[in-house]
This record gives structure tokens, C-alpha cells and sequence, in this order.
């Protein structure tokens, strides 16, 4: 028989957020229960995510289920033979503000890390592969990982992972962005001339 507390059970999906430990996720229980106007919005907002939000089909960014595919894979402005692939959606944010980039985007929503035991498998690759199947057309393939040994590992793996597509160029965020470089933190003109610079990665 489960004999979890309520807030044992609440602390415990707490502690499932990124970057929350599980003193901090105790803490945050706690709060609920000392503030319980504030349980009721917290259950509404997560309620409108789950029922408006989802995947795009097509690049993995997190989209309105009435606008699927995404407003990036449905516009036909963009280069669908342009593909930035990054970690998450806030880098997309980040880089749609330097305004220098018209392709469109791929989020793997993780990257390689044995350390933290992700694998391939549990990033969003055999998407990205189902994107470039049975296309004839020349892609374009930027790595807009972050310059972290996961983010260089990522990169190097995706480029082994599609080495048998013989149509696509790939290049790298060009240098400006230090080893170390976290996205989120880096200014949008400095992603901006990353990606105006950014370098043919060698074959
Ligand atoms: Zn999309």
C-alpha cells in the first residue's frame, strides 16, 4: 500500500523540475500549504499547458495544438533546408531575437551526457533523421549546441549519426561564443554574428 504523505507526493514532483533538489522541492510543498490561494492558479496554469500545448510535429518545439506544425515549420518564408539544431526551446527564443536566422529550427531536448546518463536514444535524433529521409534536396545542418563538452559531444555525434547523408553541409556557431558558453546567457548580437560567421565543420 502507498503510504506517501501529500506532501511527500507533491515535494517528490517537485523534485522533477530542472535544478530542483529535494530540499528545495520539500520547500516548495511547504509553500503550497502555507499559501493555498496560490494552489488553485498553479493547477489552472498547468491545466492550459497540458490541454493548449504540444510537440511540433515536425522540429520538437513546444507549440499551440490549434497551430501545429509550428509558426517556424509553417512559415513559408523560411529555409526549410536551413536547420539549426539546438538543446531547447529557450534557444530558439534566443536566437529568433538576434534576427539573423531565417531556417528553421530542430530541439533535441537534451544532449549526450554519460555523466548524467543520457543517452542518444533519449534525445530527439530519429526525429531529425525522419526529417531528411527520402529528401534529394541539399540541407544545411548548424550545430547550435552549447560550446559545453555534452554540446561538443552532441555535435560530433549527429554528424557521425547522419554520415550517410551525402546532401548535407554541416557548420558550427562560428567563435565570439567561449568554450563554456551556455546560449541562454550569451547576448542575441553575439548569437547573431555566430551564426552570420559560423564555420563548415571539416569532413
Ligand atoms: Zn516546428
Amino acid at each position: 500500500m502507498d503510504n506517501k504523505t501529500p506532501i511527500s507526493i507533491l515535494s517528490e514532483e517537485f523534485s522533477k523540475l530542472p535544478g530542483i533538489g529535494s530540499k528545495t522541492a520539500m520547500r516548495m510543498a511547504y509553500f503550497y500549504v502555507h499559501h493555498k490561494h496560490n494552489i488553485q492558479p498553479l493547477i489552472n496554469a498547468l491545466e492550459k499547458v497540458s490541454s493548449n500545448l504540444d510537440k511540433c510535429v515536425i522540429c520538437n518545439i513546444i507549440t499551440n495544438k490549434n497551430s501545429n506544425p509550428c509558426q517556424y515549420c509553417a512559415d513559408e518564408m523560411r529555409n526549410k533546408n536551413l536547420i539549426c539544431i539546438v538543446e531547447n526551446d529557450t534557444d530558439v527564443e534566443h536566437i529568433e531575437k538576434s534576427n539573423s536566422f531565417k531556417g528553421v529550427y530542430h530541439i533535441l531536448g537534451g544532449l549526450i551526457s554519460p555523466l548524467s546518463n543520457i543517452s542518444s536514444n533519449d534525445i530527439e535524433l530519429l526525429s531529425l533523421k525522419k526529417r531528411l529521409d527520402g529528401s534529394t534536396d541539399n540541407f544545411e545542418i548548424i550545430i547550435a549546441t552549447n560550446f559545453t563538452t555534452e554540446g561538443e559531444a552532441t555535435g560530433l555525434f549527429i554528424r557521425q549519426y547522419l554520415k550517410d547523408f551525402n546532401n548535407i553541409k554541416f557548420s558550427r556557431l562560428a567563435s565570439g561564443l567561449p568554450f563554456g558558453s551556455n546560449l541562454e546567457y550569451v547576448d542575441s548580437y553575439t548569437i547573431g554574428k555566430a551564426i552570420d560567421r559560423r564555420i563548415e565543420y571539416d569532413s
